[in-house]
C-alpha cells in the first residue's frame, strides 16, 4: 500500500464506524457508505459470509473497493450463543440492553463465563477480488453491569488481557488495542500492505 488506500465503510453503525476509523488511522481513507443502499439482510450463518453479504452489496453501489465487518460473542457455557446472532440475541427489534440482560439471565451463577469476541473484516473489490482476517479477544462475563462506555456486550465483556475492567469501563485507546475489532483491523492493515503492488 504506497498511497493512501480508499475504502468504502459498509458498517451504517455510528459507534463502529467510529471505532474504525480510529483503528485504521492515517493509513486509510474511510468513506462513508452511499446513502441509499439498503441494509443487507445478513443470513449467510457464518461471521465471514455475513462480511462478504455487506462489502459486495456496498462496492457494487460505490464503485470502490468496500470494507466490512461481522461480529460474534462466543460463550462456552452457552454452547457458543450468542455466536453469529450476536446482534438479535434477544429477538427483532431488541436493544444492547435487552441483548445484555438476556445473556445475563442465561449464565445466571453459572462459574464457568469464559466467551471471546471474534471479529471477521472483509475487503472486496468491485472485480470480485477480496481479502478476509480475522481477530478474536478472549475474556469472561461478568456477573453484572460495569460501565457507561462503549456499545453492545461491552458493559459485561472483561477481556482476558485487561485488568479486570470491562470494555466499558475502559477508554476507546484501551479498548481498541486489546479488542477483536482491532486486532481484525491491525491484520487487516498488514494483509493490504502485504498485497502485490
Ligand atoms: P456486528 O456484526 O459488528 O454488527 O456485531 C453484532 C453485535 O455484536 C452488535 O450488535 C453488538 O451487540 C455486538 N458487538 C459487536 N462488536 C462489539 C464490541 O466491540 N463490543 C460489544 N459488543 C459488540
Amino acid at each position: 500500500m504506497t498511497e493512501r488506500m480508499r475504502l468504502v465503510c459498509a458498517s451504517a453503525n455510528p459507534d463502529k464506524v467510529a471505532e474504525i476509523a480510529a483503528i485504521l488511522g492515517d493509513a486509510v481513507e474511510l468513506l462513508p457508505r452511499p446513502a441509499d443502499v439498503p441494509d443487507v439482510v445478513e443470513d449467510a450463518g457464518s461471521l465471514e459470509g455475513n462480511a462478504r453479504l455487506k462489502a459486495i452489496a456496498i462496492s457494487a453501489a460505490a464503485g470502490l473497493p468496500a470494507v466490512a465487518d461481522d461480529t460474534g460473542l462466543e460463550v462456552d457455557a452457552l454452547d457458543g450463543a450468542p455466536g453469529v446472532d450476536a446482534a438479535l440475541y434477544a429477538g427483532a427489534g431488541c436493544s444492547y440492553a435487552d441483548n445484555r440482560e438476556k445473556l445475563l439471565r442465561e449464565l445466571g451463577d453459572t462459574d464457568d463465563r469464559s466467551a471471546r469476541f471474534r471479529t471477521v473484516t472483509l475487503v472486496r473489490w468491485p472485480d470480485g477480488r477480496e481479502l478476509a482476517v480475522d481477530g478474536v479477544c478472549p475474556g469472561t462475563i461478568t456477573r453484572e453491569e460495569r460501565g457507561p462506555g462503549g456499545f453492545g456486550y461491552d458493559a459485561v465483556f472483561a477481556p482476558a488481557e485487561g485488568d479486570g475492567r470491562t470494555f466499558g469501563e475502559m477508554t476507546h485507546d484501551e479498548k481498541h488495542a486489546i479488542s477483536h475489532r482491532g486486532r481484525a483491523f491491525r491484520n487487516l492493515l498488514v494483509a493490504l500492505n502485504d498485497l502485490p503492488r
